[in-house]
């Protein structure tokens, strides 16, 4: 299933792994959810001790999973850093700079 793809390998990251991810994200392209951004700045702010129970189900269940994306390469089971579309063995076959043009 799609969804587990996404769970299973940012479940391989640390938090501070997920914290750089994240904020490549925010760089990048902002998160498409208002609440993601706000639960993102906290943190950047006060740390993720600051959050509620709530905002750690937000974070855990939503935000930790945009870490990952798919390799773009259809046969490829790799994962991607957020904002790249080929995973490390593809990008060096393209020649890439990486960025994907998003959405
Ligand atoms: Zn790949």
């Amino acid at each position: 299933m799609a969804q587990d793809f996404f769970i299973r390998e940012s479940g391989k990251l640390t938090y501070g792994e997920i914290l750089e991810r994240l904020r490549a994200v925010s760089e990048e392209n902002g998160f498409a959810d208002a609440r993601h951004a706000g639960i993102f700045r906290q943190i950047v702010a006060q740390g993720l001790t600051s959050m509620s129970d709530k905002q750690w189900s937000v974070f855990r269940q939503e935000m930790v999973p945009l870490t990952v994306e798919r390799c773009s390469i259809a046969s490829c089971t790799n994962p991607t850093w957020p904002g790249l579309e080929h995973c490390p063995t593809h990008q060096s076959r393209f020649g890439e700079s990486g960025i994907k043009r998003h959405r």
